[in-house]
């Protein structure tokens, strides 16, 4: 019963790319800019994101979808069915149940549940109150997420809420997260009160607005954090078109950029020799085995940037490197590589970068950074290990890392079918390299200032990789679904790899410790 969310469209394409029916006007970014598949607002309660979201999709002919409105919706719902806001799985099976629609309103989204028009009962205080217990839940975020994910996948909308750069889109064109201070919040939200109609004094809404910020930011699944790779806007000292116009214009240069990176890439470069010599041999390996590339705007990565993949097979070198081929690329490679002499060889030869696994290696890291800050790309696995097929992550903290110190941005990259080879292509495991945009991680210095530590922001930057790999994954089984042998050799490896860190570390079967990871 929730056909609105899920659009013919969608279930007809489920990739990114194509246009959303649902618009009628077309984007009016220049030729210059691409089109933006989702933007993603994400911000605490009265920062003004739903005005100025709501802005932008109309300045952009996109379509605005609230997704607070959503939790509010439900929360409405469990209040007339009596269910407690405590109960996860009662109030999980009730949205389950239920035909959920957003409409476009005149001054909010128009809310309907089962049919009947609640727009103005789930912006009550009653509601505010409630809605971040209810949000809090696993088994409820799980199905919302499901839903937003749908609703966004056919392109070209801004979507609004507390979790959609880090969680529902981990990979959207622009990222923004509106900011403003608890006094600027309160009196905006007084105002719109006020506007509605409705008669509240202002402690009331202080306690109410500090009360959801704790909740929602405190929560174990999805809380409110500002993505790494977000850019984020204090608004407490602008107008509301003040507002509306400094987040257009970001968007406007977030998409130039990325137009930039494609085209900064074109300019052949001046390649050693025994690179080119390199780049052809690998080209035609991936020739041979049928190897797809996909994602990757321009003919290469631009220079300067961290190339991270997932790791499944000893063939994931060679192959992501054959799609690499125009600039000076140097891997980090595990120490043990360069034990013995023939391999030594050909390591040094390729000018891979011995890293020792089994502490903190300075003197790599060192080396690693000064490559970056040279202007090459520097390729490395930030699982640390090759991980079972169809599991990605998790992430070690060596690319956080690297990150705050080169402020280097990172090309995410997703192989799959590496573990089964076969000349032009195999049936069992369809082989790809496949790119997502570059990621800049503009709120580094918002999210130091804030008191977070550098072990922090690593977690943070591992755990936005971890969702962008599984994002990258899902676009990648939405073209060619999981086959029976990637799902079996999925699970027995998944085991295999559980044995292995209980026999070695006697730790827990589930994720290894930091340290076992490598
Ligand atoms: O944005 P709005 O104030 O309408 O959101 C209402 C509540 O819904 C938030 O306080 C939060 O608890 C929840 N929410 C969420 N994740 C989102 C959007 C809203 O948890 N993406």
């Amino acid at each position: 019963m929730r056909s609105e969310f899920r659009p013919a469209a969608s279930a007809a394409h489920p990739e990114f790319h194509t246009p959303n029916p649902a618009l009628s006007s077309p984007w009016p970014g220049n030729d210059t800019l691409p089109r933006p598949d989702v933007i993603a607002i994400d911000g605490p309660a009265g920062s003004g994101k739903s005005t100025t979201a709501r802005a932008l999709a109309s300045r952009f002919g996109l379509l605005y979808i609230d997704t607070g409105a959503m939790y509010r919706a439900l929360t409405w719902a469990a209040q007339q069915e009596g269910v407690a806001p405590a109960d996860g799985p009662v109030l999980a099976g009730l949205l389950r149940q239920a035909h959920l629609e957003l409409k476009p309103g005149r001054r909010e989204v128009a809310v309907f549940w089962n049919g009947r028009d609640i727009s103005a009962a789930v912006r009550t205080p009653e509601v505010e109150e409630a809605v971040s217990a209810v949000a809090a839940h696993p088994e409820v975020r799980a199905e919302m997420v499901e839903r937003q994910r749908n609703l966004g996948r056919v392109g070209g909308v801004v979507m609004e809420g507390r979790d959609i750069g880090s969680v529902v889109f981990p990979l959207a064109t622009a990222k923004i997260y509106l900011d403003a201070s608890l006094p600027a919040r309160l009196e905006r939200r007084y105002r719109q009160y006020r506007s509605r109609g409705q008669d509240i004094n202002r402690e009331e809404i202080q306690r109410e607005l500090a009360a959801r910020d704790r909740r929602d930011s405190e929560r174990e699944h999805s809380p409110l954090t500002i993505s790494p790779d977000a850019t984020v806007l204090d608004t407490s000292d602008w107008t509301l078109a003040e507002q509306n116009e400094r987040t257009e214009q970001t968007v406007r240069d977030l998409l130039a950029r990325q137009e930039n990176h494609a085209r900064s890439a074109a300019t052949p470069d001046q390649l050693p020799f025994k690179y080119r010599w390199a780049y052809s041999g690998l080209q035609a390996v991936a020739r041979y085995f049928g190897l797809r590339k996909i994602g990757l705007p321009g003919p290469a990565v631009p220079k300067g940037t961290i190339i991270a993949s997932n790791h499944i097979s000893w063939w994931d070198p060679p192959l992501i490197g054959s799609t690499l081929g125009r600039f000076r690329v140097r891997t980090l490679a595990k120490a043990e590589l360069f034990r013995f002499p023939p391999s030594a060889a050909f390591f040094r030869f390729l000018e891979a970068i011995p890293i020792d696994r089994s502490g903190f290696d300075n003197r790599a890291f060192a080396e690693a950074i000064a490559t970056l800050q040279q202007g090459d790309n520097l390729f490395i696995f930030p699982e640390g290990t090759r991980r079972p097929i169809c599991n990605p992550g998790p992430i070690r903290s060596g690319l956080g890392i690297l990150v705050q110190k080169t402020g280097a941005p990172v090309q995410p990259v997703f192989v799959r079918g590496t573990c089964h080879l076969q000349p032009g292509g195999s049936p069992l495991s369809p082989l790809e390299v496949r790119f997502g945009p570059v990621v800049h991680m503009h709120a580094l210095p918002t999210l130091a200032a804030k008191h977070h530590s550098p072990r922090a922001l690593s977690r943070r930057i591992g755990l936005l990789f971890e969702a962008i790999y599984r994002e990258l994954q899902a676009r990648s089984f939405a073209e060619n679904p999981p086959t029976d042998w990637e799902r079996t050799t999925g699970a027995r490896q998944e085991l295999a790899y559980r044995r292995k860190v209980r026999r070695l570390f006697g730790g827990r079967a589930g994720e290894p410790p930091e340290s076992a990871r490598g």
